[in-house]
Order: C-alpha cells, then sequence, then structure tokens
C-alpha cells in the first residue's frame, strides 16, 4: 500500500500522539485543544485524524473501537479444546474486518515522529484497552510511556483540563482486569460453542452457529427456569369480596380485609353476614408523608426508565445514549454511579439548559433555590458520575429517540434537586356487621421534584371524600369475584437486564448484547421473552452435560475475582489458570457425549427450521401445518400441508416465485387464511394472504 500524502509528516517533527476510540471523540477533542478552535482534518488512505496546535503540535488519530481482539494461537478448524491465545489485529481474526489494516497502518505512521503519547479513549475497561493495545503494539511499545486523559464529557471545559492535567500513567489495574475478561470470555465462548457447533455438524452433516459463553449460559438458565415454570403453571382459584358502599353521592368499593380468599364458603359466608346491613367507619387513619425524588441514571436505570417509557431496547438505549455522549450532550453513559459531584457545576448547567424555552421555567426555580442539593443514590464508581446533561444544546438536529433519552435525561436531571413531594395517604376501615373492608387513598399535596420530571411520572392519586369515624356509611351491595392466581410475568428486556445487574454477571458494556445475542440465535423471541425449543434444548444440555459453567454461582465467583484484579488483589494469571482448570473437565466431557449432543441439538435446530418455515394451520385438514416448500424437481416454491407426506391431505397454494418469503404468523381479516410477507429487493415487503380465492384479490 502506497502512503504518498507524507507532505505533513516530513514538515513536521516531535508532536504529541493522542489516541481516541471513536472518529467523533477525535474530532472534538482535537478542537477543544485547538488554540484557535479549529483543528484541521486529514485524511490518509481513508483514516482521518485530526492536528491542533496548543504550545505545540497535537495529532488526534482515533480507533475504531476495538483493533486488537483474542484469537487462537495456530490455526485450529473447529476442534477444541483450545487454551492458547494472543492478541492479534482484528482483521488477523474476523472477516470482515479487511479496513482495521490501513486504521494501523496510519496510526503506526503517525507515532514514528511523535514524542509524546496520549491515551484520551474512554475511561473504563473496554477503552483502557483498547487504548493499551494500540500504544503497545501500534506504537512500538509505548504503552508505559503514555499519559492518560480522563475525563467524563467531550465538553470544551472538561476535554481542555483533562489535557493540561493528565494522569501519569496508564491505569494498569483496570488494564489486567480488562484483558482478563476479554480473554476468559474468549476460552468459554470459543471451548463451548465449538463444542456445541461441532456435535450438531457431525451428527447431522449440516452447519449451524450454536453459541454459548460465559454469561450468555447463566442468562439463558434462568430464562429457562422462568419458561418452564411458566409452561407447568397450573392455576388455582381464590375469590375477593368487594363492597360497594355509598359516601354521599359517590359509589366506592371497599376491599374486604381477608381478601385473597382461598375458599369460596368463606368468602359467601362473609357475603351472606352482610346482606341487608349498612356500616360504619370504624377508623379513618390520614398519614402525610414525604416522597423523595428519584435518584440520577446511572447506565442500568436510564435503559430501564427509556425501556418503560419509550419501548427502547436496552441495546437501542445503549446506542442512542453514546451518540448523545459523542455530541457532548451528556456525560459518559457507561457509568453505575448514582452520585453527582458538585464540580460538575450544578449552576452553570442549568444556566445552559435554561436558555432553551422548555427548560426556563424549571431551571429558573431551581437556581432560584440557595442551595442546590441532589438526591444521590448508593451506588458509586470510580471512574465516572451519574449520567447527567453538559448543559451543551444540540449543534444538529436530534433525530426523535435522541430527542427522548436527551430531554428524559435532562428532566431525570433537574428532579434530582427538586424538593421531596408531599403526599397524604388515608386509610379508611368500613364495619359492616363485625366484617371489616377498606378504603385507600392517596393524594398528592405538593408536588415537589414530580412537576420537574414531567411528563415521566404521574402520580397515581385516589382522591376520596372526606370522612369521620364513626360515620354510617350505606352499602349497595357486596360482591364475590371468582380468580385464578396468574403464571409468572416472562421477562422483557428491561427486566432481564435488572437481573443480571442483581446476580452481578456481566458488564454495563456486555449486558444488553448478550439478551441481543440470545434473541439472533433464535434461543429467544418476542419482546416478552420467550424461550424457543432451541433455546431450551440448548439450556437443558448445558445443565446436564456442563451444570459448572451454567452455574450462577461459579459465574459470579469468577466475576469477583475479575474485579479483584482491578482492585491489585488478584492477578491475571491465577484467573486464567484456573478458569482452564474449570473448562478442561467440561470439554472432555462434551467430547465424550458429542454424539448425544449431536443427536438433541440437530433435531432441536431440525424442528427450529421447520418452524421458521409454518405460515399457520391448514384450513382444509384442520390439523396439518402449512409450510413454505421448495419443489425439489421443479425448484419452485409453493405453500404444502404437512399433511401430505402422510397422505391425507393434498392442499397447497402457489407462492410467489421471486424474492423473499417469510410467515407472519398472522392471518388475512378478510378470509382468515395464514398470510405470509413477500419481499422482493428494492421494493417495500408486503403482507400477501395465500388464498388465491380470498375477496381482497378480487378487485384487479
Ligand atoms: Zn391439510
Ligand atoms: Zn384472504
Amino acid at each position: 500500500m502506497a502512503f504518498n500524502a507524507q507532505v505533513w509528516f516530513a514538515a513536521v517533527n516531535g508532536y504529541t500522539l493522542i489516541i481516541t476510540e471513536k472518529p467523533d471523540a477525535a474530532s472534538r477533542i482535537a478542537s477543544a485543544l485547538d488554540a484557535a478552535g479549529k483543528a484541521v482534518r486529514k485524511t490518509e488512505n481513508g483514516v482521518p485524524y485530526y492536528v491542533a496546535k496548543r504550545g505545540t503540535d497535537i495529532v488526534v488519530v482515533p480507533a475504531l473501537g476495538h483493533l486488537y481482539t483474542v484469537a487462537g494461537k495456530k490455526k485450529t478448524g473447529r476442534s477444541y479444546p483450545v487454551f492458547d491465545f494472543r492478541w492479534v489485529p482484528r482483521y488477523l481474526a474476523e472477516r470482515g474486518a479487511a479496513r482495521i489494516r490501513t486504521w494501523l497502518k496510519v496510526i503506526s505512521k503517525l507515532a514514528e515522529n511523535a514524542d509524546r503519547f496520549i491515551d484520551a479513549c474512554d475511561y473504563d475497561i473496554e477503552g483502557s484497552i483498547i487504548g493499551y493495545s494500540i500504544l503497545k503494539y501500534a506504537c512500538g511499545g509505548k504503552e508505559n510511556a503514555a499519559q492518560r486523559m480522563k475525563y467524563s464529557t467531550l465538553t470544551r471545559e472538561e476535554l481542555e483540563k483533562s489535557y493540561d492535567e493528565p494522569l501519569g500513567i496508564l491505569d494498569f489495574a483496570l488494564i489486567e482486569a480488562g484483558l482478563t475478561r476479554h480473554e476468559v470470555d474468549w476460552l468459554y465462548g470459543i471451548n463451548l460453542s465449538r463444542a456445541l457447533t461441532t456435535a450438531a455438524k457431525n451428527y447431522s452433516g449440516r452447519y449451524a452457529t450454536l453459541s454459548t459463553g460465559r454469561v450468555q449460559g447463566p442468562t439463558l438458565k434462568f430464562l429457562e427456569t422462568r419458561e418452564k415454570r411458566i409452561k407447568c403453571f397450573v392455576p388455582t382459584p381464590y375469590w375477593n369480596v368487594k363492597a360497594k358502599i355509598k359516601v354521599g353521592r359517590r359509589v366506592l368499593e371497599a376491599e374486604y380485609e381477608k381478601n385473597p380468599v382461598e375458599v369460596k364458603a368463606e368468602a359467601e359466608a362473609v357475603i351472606a353476614d352482610c346482606q341487608g346491613r349498612d356500616g360504619e367507619t370504624e377508623k379513618v387513619n390520614v398519614k402525610t408523608f414525604q416522597q423523595e425524588s428519584l435518584f440520577p441514571f446511572d447506565l442500568g436505570s436510564l435503559q430501564s426508565e427509556a425501556y418503560r417509557l419509550f419501548r427502547y431496547t436496552p441495546m437501542r438505549t445503549s446506542s442512542i445514549t453514546q451518540r448523545l455522549y459523542l455530541a457532548a450532550l451528556i456525560s459518559y453513559p457507561r457509568t453505575s454511579s448514582q452520585k453527582l459531584p458538585r464540580e460538575i457545576g450544578y449552576k452553570t448547567i442549568l444556566k445552559k439548559l435554561g436558555k432553551l424555552p422548555e427548560y426556563r421555567q424549571e431551571a429558573g426555580e431551581l437556581l432560584g433555590k440557595p442551595v442546590l442539593k441532589p438526591n444521590e443514590g448508593k451506588k458509586f464508581d470510580p471512574a465516572h458520575p451519574a449520567i447527567y446533561p453538559t448543559g451543551n444544546l444540540p449543534e444538529r438536529s436530534l433525530n426523535s429517540a435522541e430527542r427522548n433519552v436527551w430531554d428524559l435525561v435532562v428532566r431525570r436531571f433537574m428532579a434530582v434537586f427538586g424538593e421531596p413531594a408531599l403526599v397524604q395517604s388515608v386509610k379508611v376501615t368500613v364495619n359492616i356487621n363485625g366484617n371489616r373492608f377498606q378504603l385507600n387513598g392517596r393524594r398528592t399535596l405538593d408536588e415537589g421534584w414530580i412537576r420537574l420530571y414531567t411528563p415521566y411520572f404521574k402520580s397515581a392519586d385516589v382522591v376520596l371524600p372526606v370522612m369521620e369515624e364513626g360515620q354510617k356509611i350505606g352499602v349497595k351491595q357486596v360482591v364475590l369475584e371468582d380468580k385464578f392466581t396468574l403464571p409468572p410475568a416472562r421477562y422483557n428486556p428491561s427486566s432481564l437486564l435488572k437481573r443480571m445487574e442483581k446476580e452481578e454477571i456481566g458488564t454495563k458494556a456486555t449486558r444488553a448484547g448478550i439478551i441481543q445475542t440470545l434473541n439472533t440465535r433464535k434461543y429467544t423471541q418476542g419482546e416478552k421473552i420467550e424461550v424457543t425449543d432451541l433455546g431450551l434444548e440448548v439450556a437443558d444440555v448445558l445443565n446436564e452435560y456442563c451444570p459448572d459453567v451454567v452455574s450462577l454461582e461459579l459465574t459470579r465467583k469468577l466475576e469477583e475475582r475479575m474485579d479483584a484484579i482491578q482492585q491489585g488483589n488478584e492477578t491475571r494469571k491465577n484467573v486464567l489458570r484456573d478458569t482452564i482448570e474449570i473448562l478442561k473437565p467440561v470439554t472432555e466431557k462434551l467430547k465424550e457425549n458429542e454424539r448425544a449432543i449431536g443427536e438433541r441439538l440437530s433435531q432441536a435446530l431440525t424442528a427450529a427450521r421447520l418452524e421458521e418455515r409454518v405460515v399457520g394451520m391448514c384450513p382444509v385438514c384442520k390439523n396439518g401445518k402449512l409450510v413454505i416448500i421448495r419443489s425439489r424437481t421443479s425448484g419452485k416454491r409453493f405453500v404444502g400441508c404437512t399433511n401430505y407426506f402422510e397422505g391425507t391431505c393434498k392442499t397447497s397454494f402457489p407462492l410467489p416465485q421471486k424474492g423473499a418469503v417469510k410467515p407472519t404468523g398472522n392471518t388475512c381479516k378478510s378470509c382468515g387464511y395464514p398470510t405470509v410477507w413477500v419481499w422482493i429487493r428494492g421494493n417495500r415487503p408486503w403482507n400477501l394472504c395465500i388464498n388465491p380465492l380470498c375477496p381482497t384479490k378480487k378487485k384487479t
């Protein structure tokens, strides 16, 4: 490859080379550091870098996230176990990473004439190893000479400060912990996934990717446990007794104090007992209490709030926050802190936000307070504070998702400084012939912080009429409600993420991706996460042949030890040695049982492939399934009934021969036959009813 644009290199010698994680960050850092605020963008073979002047010359070059990765020492095909690894440029280990080769060449070239190195990647595990490996492998062993910029926002003020006062050395404890994490995950992933994939391939002759991993396995396991509880759930009946009482003109529903009632006769006896009787208020209990504001956002709570309000998956929220961070609108999002230190400058941020009409009133109100004190949570993160708005206003127009998340972060930030809300709760006990019924009321007297967090929080007020003790109460009716207990709820992406957080498996940076992977592998489906038959089979196989690997306890113990490396209380060598000790017997056992495992997985895969082609029930024989079939003889595609193979049903329907066809899982509103998606390149996918005689097709 020819590097011809070397004019600039030749002219300038001795500059500071700053390495960032992403191109956007490089551009921001360069223009923040340039004395005139205008860095010069250059490119070399398509790789951008920036030149700034600040006393000395500065060159800022970005990475593209991870440029290096863990790979096997030797090429081993699909064989396992593999325990020897090394760090290599990504283009050597991954398909589709060819661009990385050029990228690294340019960085190396820029490193040649640099006399000072600064790592300005994001200050966390991932960022630290990105910077470290570039300095070590692409810059000729500069990892021990480099300085470290530490910042939580991409605002000019903070970037200038972090450049003027850099940390003297890289954070090696963090780097060791990060390298260990990647290596351990690689060892788990490569060995277990190869074992499963090979077993299925050797049995059926067909290749399909079956993966599992250190965190993926236990996550699939608790999804599976929940799925089985749902599938085996037997509803049991119970009864609720309610009294419809009259207070003034209003009719209110009071709950029997012993609800739910498990024996029907008991509930009926209460009703008989109340028949024709009036009631009397026995006790009126009024309490006023303060409701403190919510805490500042850490990544997990922001992901769960964005899911609750906008139905964004954790993965989506994660990428939106990343963009807002790179646009210098919010602070670093991958944080587990619920603290907002004073140094971030509460007042300055509020003043800047107050320039926008939509925040003017709220910001003004807060700025009028004598003291600004955030209502902080317990969680702390040494690297970054909680997520907060920088006070910068958007320089480009935000799309609606970005706007939603930014507004949410801004309003949560303001709410954190708000006064507690004042809430009154009222509990009234009504006695009907010796049976007690309860009314619960709730009223917000002063909204406090809730007003600042509008429209994202609504207080659920139930206002009761004024009642006194000893008041006669008219009873309209006492009723019995038949109920059945419900199965446990399915996880959704947000509650699953919370469970992983609670069990302390995975990291802020990886959890959302693991949930996504389970879906991509078709182990799970749907927003209310359902484990597929394939997912259940994989989970069963893992449970049976390598219970240690999916054990929550073992996974958590390993997490703790990797955290300990970060604290300097454990070594990478120990953890890697023990990981291999865990995996050795596991891979042996998987190998011994390869045939049995292969048979189970192959059958599950075959069923899953068939399931993907099922468009619906056969409307003719009513017990076969209609599937998309390609004829071996003519090569034509059509829909046929599975009972054809049993010789009992010959129903078939034509399909378009061009484009892709997928089941929709729905039926036609007009004729009730199943529908399919048809997608032809260059067109929008459309919904097609498979019935050629469908009334919707008559108009042509
Ligand atoms: Zn049929
Ligand atoms: Zn139809």
